[in-house]
């Protein structure tokens, strides 16, 4: 099936209705739209090993590689399903040619700087910047890998792609971007310039708080290729269940979003006005993230004076379960400091906007607020 065609051969134009239908294998009678989850390790194969593109399912099953159609389809490129973000994510820094100099932003996902230190050769010279355009651009030249997230975690600061792709190239480095919270609805890196984008689909893509995957996406097909000999190497793959829920779930992606997007900026404004709360972050007034985003995504950052305050505001919320990571049809929060990972205030607070009814959703926060400051 030719990606972008839906099974009735038309071409749909927006990403919100490609995301219905992408992967899904042709109509045929008697078959359901989107196949279930192919519980197999070995299959039949006769003669020659390559008889079949399907005889061990390290080297492909049919729901992860349906997800990869769909995934790549999206991000506008090749996609390649691994176990959890992490995964991808090392498999970027690890399984590829090993770089020389790497820059990579750091105040984005602690597991990415984690990584550099403790298993890039020591000969690697890592060079840490803010989430700042004209930081990052400033310390491409002699780089070979550019590694940013936008908007970053937790402070949701914007990063140019397009301006950090083009000093990327000039210097002869490859760009990843971390992906995850806009999701390729949201913003498509590849597109804007970026060699690779990278995601964990546990987030926003799963949205239901009951999986681990991640994926990398690339329009380079040598890179597309040297990714895939680690992960059938490392084994670090999607299992065929987790591959088939988040297909699943990628066709509600938009609609998740919009209301999670619409919740989070209600409840960034709904905060603004609140003369307790300091450090306020939610992008969705940042000129470049209005220029290459779609969907601002769930996040929306903030402080209260200090760990007891914020704690009293998580512990008085009714529909705002307390709870690392987002993107989930949940509503969740949690106060950042308490994993050490992140510089921010002890008082900081990462929220992730449901998809509840927004005005249940700010009623809740207003009531949690007021109760957290009496
Ligand atoms: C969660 C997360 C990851 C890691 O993904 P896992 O699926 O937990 O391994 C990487 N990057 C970002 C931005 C994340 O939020």
């Amino acid at each position: 099936m030719q990606p972008g065609r839906n099974p009735k051969g038309a071409t749909p134009r927006s990403p919100g209705t490609r995301a219905v239908h992408a992967g899904h294998p042709p109509a045929a009678d008697g078959q359901p739209l989107l196949p279930g989850p192919e519980l197999a390790s070995t299959y039949h194969l006769a003669g020659a090993s390559d008889a079949s593109r399907y005889g061990y399912a390290r080297y492909a099953n049919r729901s992860a590689v349906q997800l990869e159609v769909a995934l790549g389809e999206l991000e506008g490129g090749s996609a390649l399903t691994f176990a959890s973000g992490m995964a991808a994510t090392a498999a970027v820094l690890l399984g590829l040619r090993a770089p020389r100099v790497a820059v990579i932003a750091a105040d984005g996902y602690p597991g990415v700087r984690q990584i550099a230190a403790d298993r890039l050769p020591g000969a690697v010279e890592v060079r840490l910047t803010a989430s700042r355009t004209a930081e990052v651009v400033a310390a491409a030249p002699g780089a070979d890998l550019i590694w940013i997230e936008t908007p970053s975690n937790p402070r949701l600061d914007v990063v140019d792609i397009p301006a950090v792709a083009e000093a990327a190239h000039r210097a002869g480095a490859r760009l990843a971007v971390d992906n995850t919270l806009a999701t390729p609805l949201g913003q498509r890196p590849l597109e804007l310039g970026a060699d690779l984008s990278v995601v964990s689909a546990t987030k926003s893509v799963g949205g239901h708080s009951d999986l681990l995957l991640g994926y990398v996406a690339t329009a380079d097909e040598e890179l597309a290729a040297a990714l895939r000999a680690w992960r059938d190497q490392t084994g670090a793959i999607a299992s065929p269940f987790e591959a088939w829920l988040t297909h699943r779930s990628l066709a509600t992606l938009d609609l998740r979003l919009e209301r999670s997007s619409a919740n989070a900026a209600a409840v960034a404004a709904l905060l603004a006005a609140r003369p307790e709360v300091s450090d306020l972050c939610h992008p969705g007034e940042d000129p470049v993230a209005r220029r290459q985003m779609r969907r601002f995504g769930p996040l929306v950052g903030f402080a209260l004076r200090d760990a007891g305050h914020a704690q009293r505001f998580l512990a008085g919320c009714e529909l705002v379960a307390e709870a690392t990571s987002f993107g989930g049809v949940h509503s969740t929060a949690e106060r950042r400091a308490r994993w050490g990972t992140d510089a921010v205030p002890e008082g900081f607070i990462r929220f992730s906007a449901g998809c509840e009814d927004p005005g249940d959703l700010l009623a809740d926060v207003e009531q949690a607020l007021d109760a957290a400051a009496a």
